[in-house]
């Protein structure tokens, strides 16, 4: 499969007058391939949006370089931009609100005017992209009269009747509500399908991201921690950071000694096996679905109770006591404990990480305050 977007070192800094320089990207490598759906996905403020304007060619790079369908369109070394009209790119950002002054056609018409398409292709190409969006009949509308859904689907229709080969999606769906969110992802992958197009897909909601992507980059403060499919990326995390970003994540303050794992504030030692080389202050990775909960002693386990109970719709869920933390365990509904019961706890299959790192929380925090 050919690459089709290639970042290559790309850097981006920004100088602010307060807080002196921020890294917004470092040293990013990516290489999306030919009709893959890539997402973006990390907290506020990791460089997402900065990454994807350098693509688009609203940014410059500080330092690196990025290629467009095998063309340069960015280099900082050669100062290369070429402008965002001539990268060939459909482009739906949350900002980019659809025209209120103009009806549905001309919305959709606007990029193929500026082209100087005639007017017979114009139309003809208008009206397949509204078909593609389910907007036909609608053309004479203001969106002002439409829902939320059919604006941003006027948005979508605007970015595929150029027919570009690369789709950059900036937090599309933010602005609509959950079940109409579900409906857009199918249809924007529908889109993906019938045209085949590459998608860069920008998110802070990580489920929607999994839903969507073939493989996603999860960053943080201007780093890209991992890049991968969602499965290896919720399975085999390489970090805290990632592993904590996507799905519920419980994390226990372990101390290793002579060959035994001690949860902070127990001598209870809990029964799992050490990885070579581990020992001292440590953090055990688990989720809660995935901690097994027993009756008795026989799988082995760590001995404690469940002090809390809670019922929900779809599961049960206990908390229970191990050392000084509080773990929450979630159970189908047929497990079955009440309050105060002793119980056994078992971590399968753990994944063991350093320590916190407080320099790296203040660091977080700075960047907060931009
Ligand atoms: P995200 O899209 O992931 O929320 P951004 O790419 O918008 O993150 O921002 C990354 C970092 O760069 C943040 O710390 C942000 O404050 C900073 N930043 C973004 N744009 C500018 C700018 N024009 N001037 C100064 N700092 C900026």
């Amino acid at each position: 499969m050919a690459d089709q977007i290639v970042l290559r070192n790309v850097t981006k800094i920004f100088t602010t007058k307060t807080l002196g320089d921020i890294t917004a990207v470092d040293n990013f490598n990516i290489s999306v391939h030919e009709g893959e759906c890539f997402s973006f996905l990390g907290p506020s403020g990791c460089g997402k949006s900065t990454t994807l304007r350098m693509i688009a060619g609203f940014e410059d790079l500080t330092n690196g370089e990025i290629e467009l369908c095998g063309k340069l369109v960015s280099s900082s070394s050669k100062k290369l931009y070429i402008p965002p009209e001539e990268r060939g790119l459909g482009m739906v950002f949350q900002a980019f609100a659809v025209w209120p002054h103009m009806n549905v056609f001309d919305n959709v018409a606007f990029p193929l005017k500026i082209k100087k398409v005639n007017k017979s292709e114009i139309k003809k190409r208008v009206d397949e992209a509204l078909k593609h969006t389910s907007l036909t009949g609608l053309e004479n509308v203001y969106p002002g009269e439409l829902s939320g859904g059919q604006q941003q689907r006027i948005a979508l229709a605007r970015a595929i009747v150029t027919n570009p080969k690369v789709m950059l999606l900036d937090e599309p769906l933010s602005n609509l509500d959950p079940k109409l969110r579900e409906t857009m992802r199918f249809e924007i992958k529908a889109l993906q399908k019938k045209f085949g197009f590459t998608i860069i897909f920008v998110t802070h909601d990580q489920s929607e991201a999994m839903a969507i992507s073939d493989r996603m980059m999860v960053c943080d403060m201007g780093k890209i921690m991992q890049i991968d499919t969602p499965e290896n990326l919720y399975n085999k995390p390489n970090s805290r950071f990632v592993h904590n970003f996507l799905g519920e994540s419980t994390f226990i303050n372990v101390t290793v000694k002579d060959s035994a794992v001690y949860p902070k504030g127990s001598n209870q030692t809990i029964g799992i096996d050490i990885p070579k080389g581990v020992r001292g202050d440590m953090v055990v990775a688990t989720r809660p679905n995935e901690i097994e909960l027993a009756k008795s002693a026989e799988s082995g386990g760590f001995r404690t109770f469940i002090q809390k109970r809670i019922f929900l719709t779809d599961r049960t869920e206990y908390l229970v006591p191990v050392g000084e933390q509080l773990v929450k365990i979630q159970t189908p509904h047929r497990v079955r404990f009440d309050e105060n019961e002793s119980c056994y706890v078992r971590f399968v299959e753990p994944i063991w990480y350093p320590a916190d790192d407080e320099k790296e929380q203040a660091e977080r925090n700075r960047r907060q305050l931009i």
